[in-house]
This record gives structure tokens, sequence and C-alpha cells, in this order.
């Protein structure tokens, strides 16, 4: 059921990344969701360079070490910037178009599921830029998803992470925090795509507050500590073996 890469028929994000690596220009990339109003995801700040990037990432940059994986990597723009610094990095993503552009950017980029079990190789640094760890899709999938963190993770291996904490869209003026405890955790999303005529499959995305993430890699056997705070909520952690 993890091992599934995507159906190049569905992927609006992995076209939209093929058109823009082709013609330097893309259509809209529109961005729907039950929980927000319809958004657009700008495709050039997927090939974003190291002057574009947030302070989160180019922190999660400046601590990547050794063989270095790059989950969920899209256009590859961290992966680029790691192999400038002289990186051994291999890019994983589920999209063949954009697995595709990857190669043709001189990547070593394999279309692999993060969940595949067959995948186990070992990485120094596994990174997961702009909330890449979205892929968990609901907080119940967590225990999943540090099995295979293990597995990756070389002795002494870390893993980067940027997630936000949502609450600030549950917030009352007065500063108190209403959530519907039996609607599940406030940070699941479900989203859609759109691009051109291309319609994507609807997907659940999590976004994470450092506690919470904090308190699930405990429970995995593992150390997770905050890097340094975003400007909106949001925040680098780093996640370690327990020595
Ligand atoms: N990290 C990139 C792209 C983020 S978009 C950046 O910061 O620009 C998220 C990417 O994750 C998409 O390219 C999507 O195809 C990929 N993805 C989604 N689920 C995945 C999974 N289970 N394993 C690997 N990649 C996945």
């Amino acid at each position: 059921m993890n091992n599934s890469t995507s159906n190049p028929k569905k992927d609006p994000m992995g076209r939209a990344i093929a058109d823009y690596h082709a013609t330097g220009k893309a259509a809209k990339l529109r961005v729907l969701s039950s929980m927000f109003y319809e958004d657009e995801i700008p495709v050039s700040t997927l090939f974003r360079t190291l002057d574009d990037m947030p302070p989160l990432e180019i922190e999660m940059l400046r601590l990547a070490r050794g063989r270095v994986l790059d989950v969920g990597a899209g256009a590859g723009c961290h992966t680029l910037e790691l192999m400038k610094r002289g990186l051994q990095t291999v890019a994983i993503d589920i999209s063949e178009p954009s697995v595709q552009v990857m190669k043709e950017r001189g990547i070593d980029a394999r279309l692999i599921n993060f969940f595949d079990e067959t995948f186990c190789e070992k990485f120094d640094t596994i990174i997961m830029a702009m909330n890449g760890i979205g892929i968990v899709g609901k907080i119940e999938r967590l225990p999943m998803f540090f099995r295979s963190v293990k597995r990756l993770l070389a002795p002494n291996g870390q893993l980067l992470l940027d997630s936000s904490d949502l609450r600030y869209l549950f917030e009352e003026e007065d500063g108190s925090f209403t959530v519907d405890l039996a609607a599940g955790y406030y940070g699941e999303v479900d989203y859609e795509m759109r691009y051109k005529g291309i319609k994507g499959e609807c997907f659940d995305w999590l976004y994470i507050d450092f506690d919470t993430l904090s308190f699930y890699a405990n429970e995995a056997g593992l150390l997770c500590e905050k890097c340094m705070d975003g400007e909106h909520y949001d925040y680098l952690a780093r996640i370690t073996s327990k020595q």
C-alpha cells in the first residue's frame, strides 16, 4: 500500500516541474483543500536556489553531512545545493516526471517511495524540506514513518526536517486555542492539486508541532531537538538515535 509511486496521469506537480524544466515557465499549479482557501504554488519556487531559500532551509543544508538522502526531492533544488558542497546525495521521489527532470539536472535521482521497505541503503543525513514530513499524512502513521527512518539512518545519522504548528489557524483573538479533539490532530490536512487539465488525487498531508513530533520520536527510541525557529510557527528539527 505504501510502496506505490504516482500515476503520471494524475501527477499535476510532476507535470508542472517537467514543463518548467523544459521551457522555463509553467501554468498555475493550484492547491485545493477543505481547510484552506484555494492557493497556488509558484512552480519557480520548486527550482529555488540558495538565495531564495528561507533561513530554515539554509540552516538545514548547513547541518547536512556525510552521505545524504533528499526525500520527496521534487525538482532537486536542495540536492543540487548539497552536491555543490561536495556531499554525495541521493534524491528520491514518487513522481516519475520529477525524477526524470532531476536526472537531467545531473542528480542521482530514483523513483522510490520513502515507505518502501526494500529500500534500505544507509545515510548519514536524511533531509525532508518544505514540510517533507507531510508525506506521513496522519499522526497514526508516525510509528511506521520512524521505522523507515531507523532503517535508513547510518549509525550516528540524523534526520533534518522543517514543519509548522498549525495552531495559529485555531487561535482566538484572546490567544486561546480551540480545536475539536474528536476531529483528530489539528495538523492533518487534505490536499488536491490541479495543473492544466490534470486533476491529482486527494492526499493527506501532515503538519506537526514540535512537541508532538518529539513525543512520537521518543516513543520510537529517537531523540528530537529543535535547531531553529522560523518566522511563523515553523521550525527546523533534528532527529537522531539515542546513544
Ligand atoms: N522537497 C522539495 C519538493 C516538495 S513537494 C522542495 O522543497 O522543493 C513534495 C514532494 O514529495 C513531491 O515531489 C512528491 O512527489 C514527493 N512525495 C510525496 N510522497 C512521497 C513518498 N512517499 N516518498 C517520496 N517522495 C514523496
